[in-house]
């Protein structure tokens, strides 16, 4: 049984606002390359008992569209590779993007078990507008708000379950 879950998902997503809900005030690992896709914190939590490393990805900057959307995808290569389990996020207030698509596909493509997390369901009114992230072909998803922490204990339940 492995114990690392990898959250990957476009920038502004709220992947750091998660993992830093999860990590707390433990001390993150912080593995950044300066200009490199492999920029990723790490950190350990528990959930019922259990104890992970949750790896957050994606501090990258670069400027042109087309090196953009190779690099986030070699993120998600490289926490396919890295992960035993992957939580890919979403955001309902942006809804489907064209590079939640990219990702999407190249979730569904390999064998990892994924949880779609759909964030930013800071209120009731927004639970309805998630049903749109059922077309991502992932199964599904579960809503969160990373800032409130609502949500967080049943897609903890669900990671734990896919260890
Ligand atoms: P990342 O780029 O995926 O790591 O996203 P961040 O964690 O940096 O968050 C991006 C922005 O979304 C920040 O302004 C956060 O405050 C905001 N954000 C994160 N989670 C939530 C949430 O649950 N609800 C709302 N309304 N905003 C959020
Ligand atoms: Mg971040």
């Amino acid at each position: 049984m492995g114990n690392i879950v990898a959250i990957v998902g476009r920038p502004n997503v709220g992947k750091s606002t998660l993992f830093n809900r999860l990590v707390g005030m433990r001390q993150a690992i912080v593995d950044a390359t300066e200009g490199t896709t492999r920029d990723r914190h790490y950190g350990t939590t528990d959930w019922n008992g259990r104890e992970f490393t949750v790896i957050d990805t994606g501090g990258f900057t670069v400027n042109s569209e087309d090196i953009f959307e190779r690099a986030i995808c070699r993120q998600v290569e490289l926490a396919i590779e890295e992960a035993d389990s992957l939580i890919f996020m979403v955001d309902v207030e942006t809804g489907i993007t064209d590079l939640d698509l990219t990702m999407a596909e190249l979730l569904r493509r390999q064998s990892k078990p994924v949880l779609l997390a759909v964030n930013k369901v800071d209120n009731a009114m927004r639970q309805t507008d998630a049903y749109e992230f059922y077309s991502l072909g992932l199964g599904d998803p579960v809503t969160v708000s990373s800032m409130t922490g609502s949500g967080t204990g049943d897609l903890l339940d669900a990671v734990v379950a896919s260890l």
